[in-house]
């Protein structure tokens, strides 16, 4: 069975205000509820607890990690950064999710600022399938609509994606590649936008469905382990 650990910075949810009110028990609660529901094996982590949550002994039964976080990147130490992207280069899965997008560990496995536009007025947004054949699209219309988002517009200063699943229309006129996917080392990293903290955008069962498909692209497959350095012995013929 594939094990998720969901990880949460969990900050706005505890500061009252909108946010508490749509996720009362964390983002990670919501995330790993519905993961669970679809027979995945679930944990969650957050920013306050001890080495974040992701401890070695975590990181050891972690097939896929999701993260989210806003306003705390900075405070994410970097030496759990580093364990985390070790693990992704040894083919741990990473789904980072919306305002993840300038975590400290999709920033250095990405290389670039991951920078963007944007602005929360509660606009609609239409999140486009562009290739209907990849595993993450399996079961997804043609297009969702977000009914109330914060809008994420372009540039956004990532690399370009090894296959982008999902395009996003917004009311105001901005588009944005809202699905991307990337593989660094053996590991495969999902960014998908939607899910701004005081909107119920991960209540909604489409969403629900991208991330767990995007769950299961991600899990780590069996492979050799490509040695390096000087081989002094060529390979044996027969
Ligand atoms: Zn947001």
């Amino acid at each position: 069975m594939t094990t998720v650990t969901v990880w949460n910075e969990y900050r706005h949810e505890r500061e009252g205000g909108a946010a508490s009110e749509v996720y009362p028990d964390g983002i990670h609660a919501t995330i790993a509820e519905f993961l669970e529901d679809r027979g995945f094996d679930t944990r969650t982590a957050t920013l306050d607890d001890p080495e974040h949550g992701l401890t070695e002994a975590v990181l050891d039964d972690t097939d896929v990690l999701t993260w989210w976080g806003h306003e705390a990147h900075g405070e994410v130490q970097d030496e759990i950064v580093e364990r985390v992207r070790e693990r992704v280069l040894s083919g741990m899965g990473l789904l980072v999710l919306h305002s993840g997008h300038f975590s400290k560990i999709f920033k250095r496995l990405m290389g670039t600022t991951c920078d963007l536009k944007w602005r929360n007025e509660g606009e609609r947004e239409r999140l486009w399938t562009v290739e209907p054949g990849h595993p993450i699209a399996e079961g997804v219309g043609e297009s969702v609509e977000v009914p109330e988002t914060e809008m994420y517009g372009e540039r956004f200063d990532v690399p370009a994606p090894e296959t982008l699943v999902f395009n996003s229309w917004f009311e105001g006129g901005e588009v944005f590649r809202s699905g991307c996917c990337y593989r660094r080392g053996a590991g495969r990293i999902f960014y998908f936008r939607p899910g701004h903290e005081t909107y119920p955008i991960y209540h909604q069962p489409e969403i629900q469905k991208i991330i767990a498909n995007a769950v299961s692209w991600a899990e780590p497959i069996e492979s050799s382990t490509p040695s390096f350095g000087h081989s002094p012995n060529p390979p044996q013929e027969g």
